[in-house]
C-alpha cells in the first residue's frame, strides 16, 4: 500500500469517515484521496456507508475463543451504525454479557472480534480482565484502552508484552510489518519497544534504534517531510554499517544532502574517526 493510502486509513481510524473530513486532517488534495479511497474500495480495505461516509471494511481472522461475559468491546469502541461514542456502553448489552440485538447487530459489530479473540494473545488479556481491547487494523495493532484504568498499559506484564509485540510489528522479516498504537480516550501512544511516542502523527514516523528496545524518533508533519526524514535514517544506517557508528542528529526538519552534516556532526563527537 502505498504512503498515501496509508494515511487516508489511518484518518478514516482516527475519525475522519467523510472524504470532507479525510481532506481536512491529511491536507492531501481532493484528487490524490479520491483516488486513494478509490483503490481502497476496489481493494475492500474500506467500504461506502450510508450517507457518503467510509468506515474500515479489512477482512477478519476467525475468532478460536469465546467472549464469555466481556462486553468491553462494546463499551469502548464507536459504533457509527448506533451513534454510539467510544467509551461509552452501548444499550444493547444484555446483563451478563451478549447483545440484546444480536442477529441485527451492525456491520461493525459482526465483523469486529479483538486480538485476544483470535487467539493472538495469552489468556492473561482477556479484555474484561485487562481492561483493554487489543485488535489489528489495517497497519496496525491498536490497543483500546478503558477510561476507567487509563494507566493499565503502562503496568506489568501488559507493557513488556505490548514492547515485544511492537518490536515484531517494526521487524519487516517476521511477516507483515505493523505499528503498536495505543489509544486512551483522546490520547494516542505509539510504541517503538519501549520508546513511547506521544500523538503520533498521521504521516507517519521516522525512527533509529538506540539500543535493543530504545529508539530516536522523528514524527511527520507531510508526506513530504517523512520522505526527508525516512531518506536521512537511511543514509544514518549507511554511515552505521560503513564507519560502525553515526552520530543521531537533534533536528527534526532535515534537508538534503544528509551524509555530510551527519559525517561532520560523528567526527565533531568523535564517534567516527575518518582519514
Ligand atoms: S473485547 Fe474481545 S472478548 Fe471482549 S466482547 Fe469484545 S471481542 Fe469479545
Ligand atoms: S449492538 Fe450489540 S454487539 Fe454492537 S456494541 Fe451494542 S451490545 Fe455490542
Amino acid at each position: 500500500m502505498d504512503q498515501v493510502a496509508l494515511v487516508v486509513v489511518r484518518a478514516v481510524e482516527s475519525g475522519a469517515t467523510t472524504t470532507k473530513d479525510i481532506i481536512g486532517v491529511t491536507r492531501l488534495s481532493r484528487l490524490k484521496v479520491e483516488r486513494a479511497l478509490s483503490t481502497l474500495e476496489k481493494q475492500k480495505l474500506l467500504l461506502r456507508e450510508r450517507q457518503g461516509s467510509w468506515a474500515l471494511g479489512f477482512p477478519v481472522a476467525p475468532t478460536v475463543r469465546q467472549c464469555g461475559s466481556c462486553t468491553l468491546c462494546c463499551k469502548v469502541l464507536e459504533v457509527t451504525d448506533l451513534s454510539k461514542p467510544v467509551n461509552t456502553v452501548c444499550s444493547h448489552i444484555l446483563a451478563g454479557g451478549g447483545c440484546e440485538i444480536y442477529h441485527e447487530r451492525p456491520r461493525q459489530c459482526r465483523s469486529f472480534s479483538c486480538a485476544w479473540l483470535q487467539g493472538h494473545l495469552d489468556d492473561d488479556w482477556f479484555p474484561e480482565t485487562t481492561g483493554m481491547v487489543p485488535h489489528f487494523g489495517l497497519d496496525a495493532l491498536n490497543v483500546q484502552v478503558d477510561l476507567d484504568d487509563p494507566d493499565r498499559w503502562r503496568e506489568e506484564p501488559y507493557f513488556s508484552k505490548l514492547c515485544e509485540l511492537s518490536l515484531k510489528g517494526l521487524r519487516v522479516s517476521e511477516g507483515r510489518p505493523y505499528a503498536t498504537l495505543v489509544i486512551v480516550g483522546q490520547d494516542r501512544y505509539l510504541l517503538l519497544g519501549r520508546t513511547i511516542v506521544p500523538d503520533p502523527t498521521l504521516f507517519g514516523t521516522a525512527f533509529v534504534p538506540i539500543t535493543l528496545d530504545t529508539f530516536r524518533y522523528w514524527k511527520a508533519t507531510s508526506l513530504e517531510h517523512l520522505q526527508r526524514l525516512n531518506d536521512r535514517v537511511m543514509e544514518i544506517q549507511r554511515i552505521q554499517q560503513e564507519f560502525g557508528h553515526c552520530a543521531i542528529p537533534d533536528d527534526d526538519d532535515p534537508s538534503p544532502p544528509y551524509r555530510p552534516a551527519l559525517l561532520q556532526r560523528s567526527k565533531e563527537l568523535g564517534v567516527i574517526r575518518t582519514t
